[in-house]
């Protein structure tokens, strides 16, 4: 996967690109990031990309020329995407399907955003991280990167452990333990000691059911439950409400 990123600030990708498994997918040549700095592509004496905007009003609104100066040579071979308030809420179904692509050009807004001409014109998608503003487009595109790249194979050092994240199979994830077993009087639930194989499973599916219940209700309406899923579940509301009894 081929990313490139436009933006103002180059310096806040390099460094994302230089840690974690962002900088050991690049290595290993699973990846590849290329921040792209807008301001040299500016035809102002001071590097300017940004003007006021017509109509009057409060801040300014990067300008249409450099933005397409950049796209133009990459258009044909990559697909645009504007990071927006106004796109599409990411999902995991979309980074799914994005990290089947091989070249990818993410376009980072800032200020009041860019000029309509290039959204209507030379974008394919506006993707948005959530219903809330930020002040620029390159954390959004770190998100993305981050979403796809575990997705690539090779990426991740264990790779099954991507099946079991939430969203992935459309449910949250079971909860995890590490060492010690016992802390501050807490204890870790014993079935995870016992090496019954069989049994974490039931207990962890049993528990990415019910945290989805709990938490996020309202995705399980859009997941097939097998019926050991209904069964589990069952159990968990049941063992959950006599313990809300107590
Ligand atoms: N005036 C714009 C917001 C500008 S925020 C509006 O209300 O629609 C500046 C830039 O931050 C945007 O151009 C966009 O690239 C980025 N941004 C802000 N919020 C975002 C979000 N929720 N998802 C993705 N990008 C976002």
């Amino acid at each position: 996967m081929n990313y490139k990123i436009i933006t103002i600030f180059p310096e806040l990708i390099n460094t994302f690109s230089k840690i974690g498994f962002i900088k050991r997918s690049i290595k290993n040549e699973i990846i590849d990031i290329e921040a792209i700095d807008l301001r040299k592509y500016s035809i102002d004496k001071h590097n300017r990309v940004d003007d006021k905007p017509y109509g009057g009003g409060p801040g300014m609104v990067i300008q249409y020329q450099p933005v397409f100066d950049v796209i133009k040579d990459i258009k044909n071979t990559s697909h645009i995407i504007y990071l927006s308030p106004q796109g599409k809420p990411l999902t995991q179904e979309k980074l799914k399907e994005l990290s089947n692509m091989k070249n990818l050009t993410l376009l980072c807004g800032r200020y009041e955003g860019i000029d309509q001409r290039i959204l209507d014109n030379l974008v394919d998608e506006e993707i948005s991280i959530g219903d809330y503003v930020i002040s620029g487009g390159e954390v959004a595109s770190m998100v993305i990167i981050e979403g796809i790249t575990r997705l690539i194979p090779g990426a991740i050092d264990d790779i099954d452990s991507i099946k079991q994240d939430s969203f992935q199979a459309g449910i949250l994830d079971h909860p995890h333990f590490t060492k010690p077993e016992t802390i501050n009087g807490l204890k870790i639930p014993e079935i995870l000691t016992t090496g019954d194989h069989e049994k974490i499973r039931i207990w962890r599916k049993k528990h990415a059911l019910g945290a989805t219940w709990l938490k996020r209700p309202e995705l399980l309406k859009n997941v097939k439950l097998s019926k050991e899923d209904d069964k589990l579940l069952k159990e968990y509301i049941l063992e959950y409400q006599e313990n809300d009894q107590k």
